[in-house]
């Protein structure tokens, strides 16, 4: 008799990363500084999500590390400080003119509308803050889903261009626009889970994407070793 083949579906993919590749643990923070200086951790997921644009992580961390150590990851502070010493400090993330403007924009707004609190910002209805996030400059839908997931706590899975990559080729919807991709994910998940667990599988199953993504589905992907090699129709048009 032959075994029934497991759907491929949001849900079994993330099973099937999480049983091979374990937690992520995302956003990385560093709790220790925030308690320290008493500042909020958030405002450090959301001046990641701005540095990280078109970088590698491990070059963001040293933008991060540097705004520690010169004692200003705090919204006000960031808000009030020379655009000058801000390019230089985020210089390791790359455009840093750019992401020196966007992060001052956002602190400023951070501390004009909100008076500093991440609180009141976020303590709103989810769509209300996305269109908010969306109308400042140089925030697009990813970075403003990332800020809301993984800053705010809030259910909204993150799509990025590896979430697009590896929708193609499994394939597991064939519409590669952010919004249906966003959608098609969100339908299958939120519907079976509590608000709680929502969040804490879109947190992990994008971090798990990511993880799939630079160790094996690659732009040359390698696929021997890809825990997903038997749902995948790009594995197999490669082995013909
Ligand atoms: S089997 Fe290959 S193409 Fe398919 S998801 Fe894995 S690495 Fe990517």
């Amino acid at each position: 008799m032959k075994s029934k083949k497991m759907k491929l579906t949001p849900q079994t993919l993330y099973q099937t990363l999480l049983e091979n590749f374990g937690k992520q643990n995302w956003w990385p923070m560093d709790k220790s500084y925030h308690k320290k200086n008493d500042s909020d951790p958030r405002f450090e997921t959301i001046v990641g999500a701005i540095l990280t644009q078109n970088t590698a992580w491990l070059n963001v961390e040293k933008a991060l590390d540097n705004l520690k150590s010169e004692n200003i990851m705090d919204i006000k502070k960031i808000s009030d400080v020379d655009i000058k010493l801000l390019q230089k400090m985020i210089k390791p993330s790359g455009f840093f003119n750019q992401k020196a403007k966007r992060l001052k924009n956002i602190a400023s707004h951070l501390h004009n509308n909100y008076q500093d609190d991440l609180d009141c910002f976020f303590n709103r209805d989810l769509y209300e803050i996305r269109e908010e996030l969306l109308s400042l400059n140089g925030i697009g839908p990813e970075t403003a889903d990332s800020i809301l997931l993984y800053a705010g706590g809030m259910p909204i899975f993150v799509v990025d261009a590896y979430t697009k990559r590896i929708c193609k080729r499994l394939p597991l919807n064939t519409n590669i626009s952010y919004d249906e991709i966003q959608q098609y994910f969100e339908n299958s998940i939120y519907k079976n889970y509590s608000k709680k667990e929502t969040v804490q599988i879109y947190n992990e199953l994008h971090a798990l994407i990511v993880e799939l993504a630079k160790n094996y589905c690659k732009k040359k992907p390698e696929c021997s070793k890809c825990p997903l090699q038997k749902h995948c129709m790009f594995k197999k048009q490669l082995s013909k």
